[in-house]
């Protein structure tokens, strides 16, 4: 989220540490890290109630397609981590938005064979399609672009709709699950 402008922008990306501010220990330069755009305070009602994404006073960072960024404090404390050996940088520089999936999918509480109707077929669509597919439940995605559509069909979505091609877009959902009664998460 952008709060003011003008800004720099970019907020998925990783790189290597040049220079550590004062009292950082947990870290060296050389390090390989891949940072989260924001950090929560943990110190408001949110925070303390595991609620981190609902913190009042959350920390937003961007600026990650300049060469060089000074990560603010809050987030080396809280969000920022080393990168494995066996990951890329352009890897790694998913890991907040996989992370985002991943914690939306566990909280939706989706079981073995549900229904699961999967809204945009973006990086984060996609993402979901293939965790909530790895879950064992039946995936509808509705989205538009050949290209992601076919991408969808890979990442395990069982059906695709496009909604460019549908007048209704929730009845043509509806139509792909049993009896018509609507998807079991959506
Ligand atoms: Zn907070």
């Amino acid at each position: 989220m952008i709060k003011k402008f003008p800004c720099t922008f970019g907020h998925e990306f990783s790189g290597t540490i040049v220079e550590l501010g004062k009292g950082v220990t947990r870290f060296q330069p050389g390090m390989r890290v891949v940072p989260a755009n924001t950090a929560p305070c943990q110190m408001c009602f949110y925070c303390k109630n595991g609620r981190q994404s609902l913190c009042e006073d959350l920390l937003y960072m961007n600026g990650g397609y300049a060469e060089y960024i000074a990560i603010p404090e809050r987030i080396v404390r809280y969000n920022l981590l080393e990168i494995p050996d066996h990951l890329s940088f352009q890897e790694a520089a998913l890991t907040e938005p996989l992370a985002c999936a991943i914690h939306g999918v566990e909280r939706s509480e989706i079981k073995l064979g549900d229904t699961v109707v999967i809204l945009g077929s973006g990086p984060l669509g996609l993402m979901i399609t293939r965790l909530v597919h790895l879950r064992g439940a039946r995936t509808i995605l509705l989205g538009k672009g050949q290209e992601r559509m076919e991408k969808a069909k890979k990442f395990g979505a069982d059906e695709v709709i496009d909604i460019s091609q549908v007048e209704d877009k929730v009845k043509a959902a509806r139509e792909m699950t049993e009896g018509g009664r609507g998807a079991d998460v959506v």
